[in-house]
């Protein structure tokens, strides 16, 4: 039987608070309304504190990856050259986008688990001086390491290339500076740190990739995103039907995030991080990523010769914490326990002392309790 309680240590989806529940429980209502409006209006401008803009928020109903596809397919046109940081499963992601949409990328590799290299960029716009636009995660949660965006903004900021970041497991974790970094697209979606079933995609652009999206020559109809901003700015309300319910939501946890406070929000996820990380050592694993570790996600390799999907479905269906695997070639390899979502430094406690419950009935030795002690020093130095 598996257990009643169950605990979501996911990288996304994760747990929803439960006044965010019962906000998106509520009655529905017309989108053609000035009642929907307002909500609309609210939950925009409560996301411009998140990516760390004056831009307008456009909302989207899709996952994270429509908002992805959107903003290829608003910067570019068929044929266009393009530079895409390929550092794990997501940064793949843009090649693929990039290929299926006609366009040329060129990819620049960061070994899994390391931040890539600005110098890398710089090379690779020499190499591809036609290239338009450089795509980027802020945080590749496949290999749970962070990318410096600040740093590549100050290399496209200067030419004809926009910045496109991709701040899924970024955006409401950590400080994110779109505008004084130079970003042109920034995007994120519900079901990462901001704490929502997923179905909705948040997008902002700025000044000159809104310039260049109005003169795109590129296919798209549903994600046109210039037809976006007409109607969520001026008429308030979405070009099509939205997901009404989840921007309820939007609106109640961002009413949430901000009465907690930004700066209170981002060091929970630091604190989470870094007593999630404390546990790594005692336990006898290594961090995947320790250079640039991110803070909605850590990752822990698995000793050699234990089976790490077996540790994750054991954890899963045994002691009902869900955590994730790892994809390709850290299939097996890899556990990463996500600290998003509505989830506190105690959370980590549950989570550490299920992954040692897992790697002991796996055979792994060592001291039981190790991990979540070091998880409680952390927690109590933080007071
Ligand atoms: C989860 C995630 C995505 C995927 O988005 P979907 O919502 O599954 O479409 C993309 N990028 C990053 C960095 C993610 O963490």
């Amino acid at each position: 039987m598996p257990p009643l309680k169950k605990y979501l240590f996911t990288p996304g989806p994760v747990s929803v608070p439960p006044e965010v529940l019962l906000e998106m429980a509520r009655p529905l209502i017309h989108h053609r309304t000035p009642e929907f409006g307002a909500v609309l209006d609210s939950a925009r401008a409560r996301m411009q504190p998140l990516f760390g803009t004056r831009q307008e928020v456009l909302l989207l109903s899709s996952s994270g990856t429509g908002a992805m596809e959107a903003a290829v397919t608003n910067l570019l046109a068929p044929g266009d050259h393009a530079i895409y940081v390929n550092g794990g499963k997501f940064g793949e992601r843009w090649g693929k986008l990039l290929k299926a949409n006609g366009m040329i990328g060129h990819a620049v590799i960061s070994e899994w688990g390391r931040p890539v290299r600005p110098a890398q960029v710089a090379e690779a716009l020499t190499a591809h001086p036609e290239a338009r636009a450089v795509f980027v995660q802020a945080s590749e949660t496949s290999t749970c390491a962070i990318h410096p965006v600040g740093e590549i903004g100050a290399i496209t900021r200067g030419r004809d290339v926009m910045l496109v970041v991709d701040g899924i497991t970024s955006v409401g974790v950590f400080e994110q500076k779109m505008d004084e970094w130079g970003v042109d697209a920034y995007l994120t979606g519900s079901q990462k740190a901001l704490m929502l079933p997923p179905g909705l995609a948040m997008i902002a652009l700025s000044d000159r990739a809104l310039a260049r999206a109005s003169q795109s020559r590129a296919p798209r109809y549903y994600f046109d995103l210039t037809r976006e901003l007409k109607s969520q700015r001026d008429e308030h309300t979405t070009a099509w039907t939205p997901a009404v319910s989840l921007i309820f939501g939007l609106n109640k946890t961002l009413e949430l995030i901000h009465a907690e406070g930004l700066p209170q929000v981002y060091a929970r996820h630091q604190l989470m991080a870094e007593a999630t990380r404390a546990a790594a050592a005692p336990l006898g694993l290594t961090l995947i990523a320790p250079d640039a570790p991110a803070p909605g996600v850590t990752g822990l390799l698995t000793p050699d010769g234990l089976d790490g999907s077996k540790l994750v479905r054991l954890m899963r269906d045994e002691l009902g914490v869900g955590v994730q695997g790892g994809q390709d070639q850290m299939k097996g390899r890899l556990v990463r326990i996500g600290h998003m979502g509505y989830l506190g430094a105690f959370d980590m406690l549950a989570a550490v002392s299920a992954l040692e419950i897992g790697l002991q009935r796996l055979g792994h030795r060592f001291t039981i309790g190790a991990g979540v002690a070091a998880v409680q020093e952390r927690i109590a130095r933080s007071g």
